[in-house]
C-alpha cells in the first residue's frame, strides 16, 4: 500500500456502492426466483478481493466464483462459510486441496470429471459448453455424459452451468440459440436436486429466462455498464484522480512527448500528470483519452508514457490548474465504460489493469447484514 502523501494518484474504491449494485442485481434475480452469487475472480477485478469479498459477504451473498485454486484460497481465508467454485477447475493433483478447503471446481470437461471422481468426488459444479468453445464440456462429451451417467461416480453436481458469448447485445441470436442449448442439456443429462445458472452481469438483464436458479454477475458489480448502450443501472464504484506535477506556459510551436505525435500551435498552457501505462492508464489513449477539471475535459495531448501523460489545459483558468491540484482520471464525467471506449477496449480491462500503484481508499463496507 502507497503511502497517500506521497501518492501522485489516488483510487478510491466505494465498498458501499458495490454493496448496493449487487442488491440491485440480486432484486432483479429474485424476480424470476433466482438468488444472487458474485464473480471475484482476478482480485475482485482488479479492485481488492480482501475489501469486495466481505463486504459482499455482509450484503448477503453466499456464493462467489473464482477463476483459480490460488484465488480460491484467499477468498476460503477471508469467508471460511461461504460457497466458492473455481472456474478454473481443479490442477491436476489438487483436488484433494480443493476438497480440504471446501472449494468446489467447475467441472469443465469428462477428463475433469473422471479426475473429480478418481479423487473422491464431492460437491462440484459442471459446466457445459453452448457457443464459447473456452471452456465447459463439447457437445459430444455431455452427450457421453448423458449416456454414462455413472461416470459421475461420487460426484455431487450441485451447479449446471453455460456462459454466454453475446450477452451484452441483447438482439444477438446467439443468446437465444444457447438459452435453448442450455435447456436442452439440461434435460439430457436429468441431474437431480441442482441449480441452473446461465447469466453473467449482462445476462441478467437479458430477461428473466435467462435467470435459472443462479445469477453470476461480476463486471456490474464493479460499476461496468452491463447494458451497453443503454443508461447504466449500476452505481460508479471507482474514481481515481491524479495530482498534478507541472503546469508549463508554450509560446512558441513545439512537440510532446514521445514520438513527438501532438503539435502545440501558440498560445498554450500544458499540464504534466503522475498516471502511465504502468499504472494501467492505457496507451491507445494517447491523444485520445482526457481528465476532467469539474466538468471541463482536457484532453491527453501526445502519447501516454510509462508514467505520466500530459493534458491541454489551455482552456482552463490558470488558478484551477497548478501543481497539486486533483484531475479526474475516472470520475463522474469519464466512468470506466467511457474510458475503456476512447481506449478501445472495454471496462473490465480498464478495472483489471488499474495495479497497485496508485493510493487506495477504500469507502464504506461497514454494514453487517
Ligand atoms: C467472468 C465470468 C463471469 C462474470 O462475467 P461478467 O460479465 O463480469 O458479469 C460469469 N461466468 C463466467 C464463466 C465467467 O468467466
Amino acid at each position: 500500500m502507497t503511502n497517500s502523501a506521497h501518492a501522485g494518484a489516488v483510487l478510491t474504491i466505494d465498498l458501499d456502492a458495490v454493496a448496493a449494485n449487487w442488491r440491485l442485481l440480486r432484486e432483479r434475480a429474485a424476480l424470476s426466483g433466482a438468488a444472487c452469487a458474485a464473480v471475484v475472480k482476478a482480485d475482485a477485478y482488479g479492485l481488492g478481493v480482501a475489501r469486495v469479498a466481505p463486504t459482499l459477504w455482509d450484503a448477503g451473498c453466499l456464493t462467489f466464483f473464482v477463476a483459480t485454486l490460488d484465488e480460491g484460497l484467499e477468498l476460503r481465508a477471508l469467508l471460511p462459510e461461504a460457497e466458492i467454485f473455481l472456474f478454473n477447475g481443479a490442477p491436476p493433483g489438487c483436488e484433494p486441496e480443493l476438497a480440504h478447503h471446501r472449494l468446489c471446481p467447475v467441472l469443465n470437461s469428462l477428463r475433469d470429471v473422471d479426475a473429480w471422481s478418481a479423487a473422491g468426488g464431492g460437491p462440484a459444479a459442471l459446466h457445459v459448453d453452448t457457443g464459447m468453445c473456452r471452456l465447459g464440456l463439447p457437445d459430444s462429451e455431455a452427450l457421453t455424459l448423458a449416456r454414462a451417467p455413472g461416470r459421475l461416480k461420487g460426484v455431487r453436481v450441485t451447479l449446471l452451468l453455460s456462459h454466454l458469448a453475446c450477452a451484452e447485445e441483447p438482439d444477438h441470436p446467439l443468446n437465444h440459440a444457447q438459452l435453448a442449448a442450455f435447456r436442452d442439456w439440461a434435460g439430457l443429462l436429468r441431474l437431480t436436486g441442482i441449480r441452473e445458472s446461465l447469466a453473467n452481469s449482462s445476462g441478467v438483464f437479458l430477461g428473466q429466462g435467462f435467470h435459472f436458479h443462479l445469477v453470476r454477475p461480476g463486471a456490474a458489480l464493479y460499476g461496468v455498464n452491463p447494458t451497453p448502450g443503454r443508461p447504466n443501472p449500476m452505481a460508479p464504484v471507482v474514481r481515481l484522480q491524479a495530482r498534478i506535477l507541472q503546469v508549463r506556459d508554450v509560446d512558441t510551436p513545439q512537440t510532446v512527448g514521445y514520438g513527438a505525435t501532438h503539435r502545440v500551435q501558440g498560445r498554450g498552457r500544458l499540464a504534466t500528470v503522475p498516471v502511465g501505462y504502468a499504472d494501467g492508464y492505457p496507451r491507445s489513449l494517447g491523444n485520445a483519452g482526457g481528465g476532467y477539471f469539474g466538468d471541463v475535459r482536457a484532453p491527453v495531448v501526445g502519447r501516454v508514457s510509462m508514467d505520466l501523460i500530459t493534458l491541454d489545459v489551455s482552456h482552463l483558468p490558470e488558478d484551477q490548474v497548478r501543481p497539486g491540484t486533483m484531475v479526474d482520471i475516472i470520475g463522474p464525467h469519464n466512468a470506466v465504460d467511457r474510458v475503456a471506449r476512447e481506449a478501445g477496449t472495454i471496462g473490465y480491462e480498464i478495472l483489471t489493469s488499474l495495479g497497485t500503484r496508485h493510493h487506495r481508499v477504500y469507502r464504506g463496507g461497514g454494514g453487517r447484514r
